[in-house]
């Protein structure tokens, strides 16, 4: 049968989910990452499988973010065994902006296994159809997007080897971790950075809440010869008043990341005077509503980042860039996060050619689950 053909036979079939299953993964990091004083050795990530009655799947991931949505790695697993998947299953596919609400109804926060959820939802119907994950959702309006690297070791010189080596790839836009060491220290890095990289990378920075107020503002003063694109959540989320204030002492916008849960927390940000701010699926609950967020965002004039969360392999990633082809802009950079795994558990893995990455072409994400590195990496 023509490939129209059978896609128009496929619509007016019932897409009946047969099975929802929950899979905890721990993926190898390429070098172990210092996040809020622990130290990280394998990205601890939800994985979805949703299959249908006809035998197709669609998959779904995402990361456990403790100190970012509160959700551990078997909490995750218990929401979508206990109470996603009774609602998803035996449903039909194609009513899945329906089911994304009964969930939302079903479960409060659990932002992240609801995302996984949801996305692999997308994958399955977007398979079934034929149909791209993006044009699922209304459809891109660009079609490449600049990826930014992470910048954060120990020594400066290190900072310096590592974006040296990731501009020979084609990177062009770095975030370098701060709030961590001496704020001397990370002023006169970012300094030696952009010594180093030279006027045409674009350079930014994020705290992630690690400044009190005073150190913001003295790290704000000394920063200006860097160049910095913004400072990312400078101040830790719920101080709101401090951001206000910070915001009138400063040229530099300044962004959110962790403070971002919600459109509520959007308009709060921004009547603070946020530049802009990092949209995360896992934080704000899925596609659907991280879309809502990013067009209120535009709407209250603020940059956008598109992140993934560290460290989501292609399969995840590849939800955040297609989501990134789509926002009204996405000027604030695009964190794609299988880039700091030693292996992956989907194909392709997502390159980046000439400073742009591309969404892998295909229905529904566009990439194969390796379902038997899935196996090898499950944990229990
Ligand atoms: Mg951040």
């Amino acid at each position: 049968m023509p490939l129209d053909d059978a896609i128009a036979a496929r619509l007016g079939r019932p897409i009946k989910i047969r099975s929802v299953e929950a899979i905890a993964v721990a993926l190898p990091l390429t070098k172990p990452m210092k996040m809020a004083g622990v130290e990280i050795r394998t990205a601890d990530n939800l994985v979805v499988r949703i299959e249908a009655e006809d035998g197709t799947c669609g998959w779904g991931e995402a990361a456990s973010a403790p100190t970012m949505t509160g959700d551990t790695l078997p909490a995750m697993v218990a929401a979508v065994r206990d109470v996603l998947a009774p609602v998803v299953k035996g449903q039909d596919g194609r009513g899945r902006a329906k089911l994304v609400q009964k969930m939302a109804h079903a479960l409060h926060a659990n932002t992240g296994a609801r995302s996984a959820v949801e996305t692999a939802l997308d994958d399955l119907v977007g398979r079934t159809l034929g149909v791209t994950f993006a044009d699922l959702h209304g459809g891109a309006v660009r079609d490449a997007v600049e990826p930014m690297w992470l910048i954060g070791n120990p020594t400066v010189e290190e900072d310096i080897a590592e974006a040296k080596a990731r501009m020979a790839d084609g990177y062009a836009f770095f975030k370098l971790k701060v709030g961590v060491k001496r704020v001397e220290q990370e002023i006169d890095t970012a300094i030696a950075m952009r010594k180093a990289v030279g006027p045409d990378v674009t350079l930014c920075a994020d705290a992630n809440g690690g400044f009190d107020y005073p150190r913001a503002a003295k790290f704000l003063a000394g920063v200006a010869p860097a160049g910095l694109a913004f400072l990312e959540q400078p101040l830790p989320p719920e101080n709101l008043a401090g951001l206000a204030r910070l915001v009138r002492s400063t040229a530099l916008p300044l962004g959110a990341d962790e403070g971002i849960h919600s459109l509520a927390d959007i308009e709060a940000h921004a009547a603070a005077g946020a530049g802009g701010l990092s949209l995360k699926l896992i934080k704000l609950g899925g596609p659907a509503a991280t879309l809502r967020a990013a067009a209120l965002a535009a709407h209250r004039g603020l940059s956008i980042n598109l992140a993934a969360k560290v460290s989501e392999s292609s399969l995840g990633s590849a939800g955040t860039l297609h989501l990134a082809t789509m926002v009204p802009a996405a000027d604030w950079g695009v964190s794609l996060t299988h880039v700091y795994l030693a292996e992956d558990i989907a194909k392709p893995v997502l390159r980046i050619v000439d400073g742009k990455v591309k969404p892998p072409l295909g229905p529904g994400l566009g990439v194969e689950v390796d379902e038997a590195a899935v196996r090898k990496f499950a944990v229990t």
